[in-house]
């Protein structure tokens, strides 16, 4: 197995064993590197017939790997053992992108039965949020990049079809405050202390309600969806699929305990179910914030953009589908005129009937 942890998101032995493999089936291809050592890949076929146009997308970099001594085998072994595939990344998402780079291998060939167009995307910055991959390609390459529907092979259940994403939304939390011996509290107030009731308080942006469109319930609503999610992603899941959800992922603060706590930071990981308005949740954000002089709050809020799920054929994809809760990130299909290069708008493998009106 190739090494492409990101961070620090070195890719480029990656992408050249996956260029090299193009180079050998005859599939022309570019590369795209606006970082040097995130290449990107670029792959199109244009089907002599006009159709729709698919697009395939997977990302090359994996998640850093940890403390290797916890490994039962290596991070870069690829062995297998009981039938299973172990490494880094073999979940998320080699094994997606392989699928996606053999479809595109498999149907190139098939320029007489099918119409249309089919590109690639193998992109090596998704880990860190995709600035230099799908984010550069919708950015830089839209017309080449953006077309009728999206596939991404990112690791779900085989249990559903994931059409959607939830939109990130993330916040930084400073808080200050003189600080001091802890004997004498009544000189400062502790950070740490302000940080707990601040988390408490933001434990509320999961009680927002979102204004789920309608084909979006009835696609997530359906007890065969239900069934699936949570088969797939154990109990709890299904209900997960339209609920706000806050984590605390990084809390630091403090440096002694017999001192008061002068600083704490916060971050935190707020996931958007479709229907829930960034700007309702910043605004919440800020009224909580304000509660607490001390803290002072910095955000990357998403595009929620998203476009209602389409009917393009009017065939229920089978198994069903869910939203995810986590990438493919980046991808923005273009509505009003303008482009996104964040995160959040999704694209429909037909995830309900066509609506009558
Ligand atoms: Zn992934």
């Amino acid at each position: 197995m190739t090494d492409a942890p990101n961070p620090p998101g070195d890719t480029r032995a990656g992408a050249a064993f996956i260029g090299d493999f193009l180079e050998r089936a005859g599939l022309p291809y570019r590369r795209i590197a606006p970082q040097e050592a995130m290449p990107n890949l670029l792959a199109a076929t244009r089907f002599t017939r006009p159709g729709p146009h698919l697009v395939l997308n997977g990302h090359i970099d994996v998640f850093p790997a940890g403390d290797r001594a916890r490994w039962t085998h290596g991070p870069l072994s690829g062995a297998i053992v009981d039938g299973r595939l172990h490494g880094l990344g073999t979940v998320d998402m080699k094994c997606g992108t392989t699928a996606s780079i053999f479809t595109y291998a498999h149907l190139s060939g098939l320029a007489d039965e099918l119409r249309g167009r089919l590109t690639l995307t193998l992109v090596s910055d998704e880990e860190t949020g995709g600035r230099w991959g799908s984010g550069y390609l919708v950015g830089h390459h839209g017309d080449e990049v953006l077309g009728d529907c999206v596939l991404n092979g990112e690791p779900s259940s085989p249990y559903t079809i994931r059409f959607g994403e939830k939109a990130m939304f993330w916040l930084k939390l400073s808080i200050r405050t003189p600080g001091g011996h802890s004997a004498y509290p009544h000189v400062s107030k502790s950070a740490n202390r302000i940080a707990a009731a601040l988390i408490r308080d933001l434990e509320s942006l999961e009680a927002l309600v979102p204004a789920t469109p309608e084909k979006v319930a009835r696609a997530l609503g359906g007890p065969d969806v239900r069934a699936g999610a949570e088969r797939g992603l154990g109990v709890g899941a299904a209900e997960l699929l339209q609920r706000v959800t806050l984590n605390i992922g990084v809390m630091q603060g403090g440096v002694k305990v017999n001192m008061l706590p002068a600083a704490c930071e916060i971050e935190a990981d707020v996931r958007l179910p479709v229907g829930v308005d960034r700007d309702d949740v910043r605004r919440a954000i800020e009224r909580i914030v304000a509660r607490y002089p001390e803290a002072a709050a910095s955000a990357r809020p998403p595009s929620s953009r998203w476009v209602a799920p389409t009917a393009a054929s009017g065939a229920r994809p089978a198994p069903p589908p869910t939203c995810t809760a986590a990438p493919p990130r980046a991808w923005a299909r273009p509505t009003n005129r303008s482009r996104s290069t964040s995160s959040s708008t999704w694209c429909a493998p037909t995830p309900s009937p066509p609506s009558t009106t």
